[in-house]
C-alpha cells in the first residue's frame, strides 16, 4: 500500500509500534497465537484523513489461507445465542427495508442465514473456511458460495449485504464495498459490524486496544467509516452499540485463558447457581451496528 485508500495520500506515520513477540529471530505473528487479542504488528495513520491500518509489509493483508483452514467446532454449540444477537440486528433491518434478499459475507457456520430464512428472507452467503462453508450447505441448506468475496460473482442483486466482524479483516475496504454496491438493488442497506477508534474504551486503551491484531488489518474511526461510506457510494443511516448476547458457561469457559482451573470453578459455581445457561447482553470493546443506504450515482 504506498497511497492512502481512502483519500490517496502517501503520507503515513506509525500509530502503535509492533508488540508481537520474536523468538531466536523468527516471528510468531503468523502462527496460532497472533489471533491473539491485542497482540499486533505496527498500526499506521493516514497523516492525512486518519485512516489506521496494519503495517502492509507483515504478510498477506487478508489472510485468506489461515481463513480457509479455520476449524471452530465449539461455535456451533453457540447456537442459541448467537441467533438471539441476530435475531436483535434483524429486528433493526426489517424496520429498515421493505425487500426481502438478503447476502451475507463471511456467513461463517450459517446461523445468521438461517436466521434470517426462518423469517421469511431469500438468503445467500459467501464464506472462506470451507469447514464453515460445508456445515452451512450441508447441514442448514442454505446456498453459500466457498472462496473470497473477490472471486463471488452474481447476476442478482440483494436488497441488504451484511458483514458480520468482516469489515475489519478486509485488505481493501473501497473494492469490497464498492463491489457491494453493485450487488445492492436502488436503495439497497448495508450493514455491518466493525470496532470504532473513537469509542471511549479504544481512546483509552491505545496500543493495548484488544482489536487491535494480526488478522483486523482495518481500523475505523468516525471520520473514516463516513469518508469509505462516501467513496464507495453509501450514506451512513444509523449506528448504534453492538449488544451480543453471550450464554453465562460460553463466557466463563473463555476464562481459560487465565489458566484451567478457575475456569473449571467459575463453571462448577455457575452450574451450581444454575447460571450456566443464562443470556448476558453485552455491548463490548467498542463494537458498533453500522446500518448505510445506497447511492444512486447522480
Ligand atoms: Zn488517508
Amino acid at each position: 500500500m504506498d497511497r492512502c485508500p481512502l483519500c490517496r495520500s502517501r503520507s503515513f506515520e506509525i500509530l502503535y509500534r509492533s508488540n508481537v513477540r520474536t523468538e531466536g529471530g523468527r516471528t510468531s505473528a503468523y502462527e496460532c497465537t497472533s489471533f491473539a487479542l491485542g497482540v499486533h504488528p505496527d498500526i499506521f495513520r493516514c497523516r492525512s484523513c486518519s485512516f489506521v491500518f496494519n503495517e502492509p509489509e507483515s504478510g498477506p493483508l487478508d489472510h485468506l489461507e489461515e481463513y480457509a483452514c479455520v476449524e471452530d467446532p465449539q461455535y456451533l454449540g453457540e447456537k442459541r445465542s448467537r441467533h438471539l444477537t441476530y435475531g436483535r440486528e434483524l429486528d433493526r433491518i426489517e424496520a429498515l427495508c421493505s425487500g426481502r434478499d438478503l447476502l451475507d459475507i463471511g456467513c461463517y457456520a450459517g446461523f445468521f442465514l438461517e436466521q434470517a430464512r426462518s423469517r421469511g428472507w431469500q438468503v445467500e452467503g459467501v464464506e472462506p473456511s470451507k469447514w464453515a462453508a460445508d456445515h452451512a450447505t450441508s447441514m442448514l441448506g442454505v446456498d453459500v458460495f466457498h472462496g473470497p468475496i473477490e472471486s463471488y460473482a452474481t447476476e442478482r442483486r440483494f436488497d441488504v449485504v451484511t458483514l458480520w466482524d468482516v469489515l475489519e479483516h478486509l485488505s481493501d475496504p473501497v473494492a469490497v464495498l464498492g463491489s457491494i454496491h453493485r450487488l445492492l438493488r436502488p436503495n439497497g442497506l448495508l450493514v455491518f459490524v466493525t470496532h470504532n477508534l473513537d469509542a471511549p474504551i479504544a481512546r483509552f486503551l491505545r496500543g493495548r486496544y484488544p482489536f487491535f491484531m494480526e488478522m483486523h488489518t482495518v481500523h475505523l474511526n468516525n471520520r473514516t467509516r463516513d469518508l469509505l461510506l462516501a467513496n464507495t457510494g453509501f450514506t451512513l443511516e444509523e449506528r448504534r452499540v453492538h449488544r451480543r448476547a453471550i450464554r453465562v458457561g460460553y463466557l466463563l469457559s473463555r476464562l481459560q485463558r487465565f489458566g484451567d482451573a478457575p475456569a473449571r470453578w467459575a463453571i462448577r459455581a455457575s452450574r451450581f447457581l444454575k447460571m450456566e445457561n443464562r443470556i448476558l447482553w453485552i455491548g463490548f470493546m467498542g463494537l458498533e451496528t453500522i446500518f448505510a443506504r445506497k447511492l444512486e450515482a447522480s
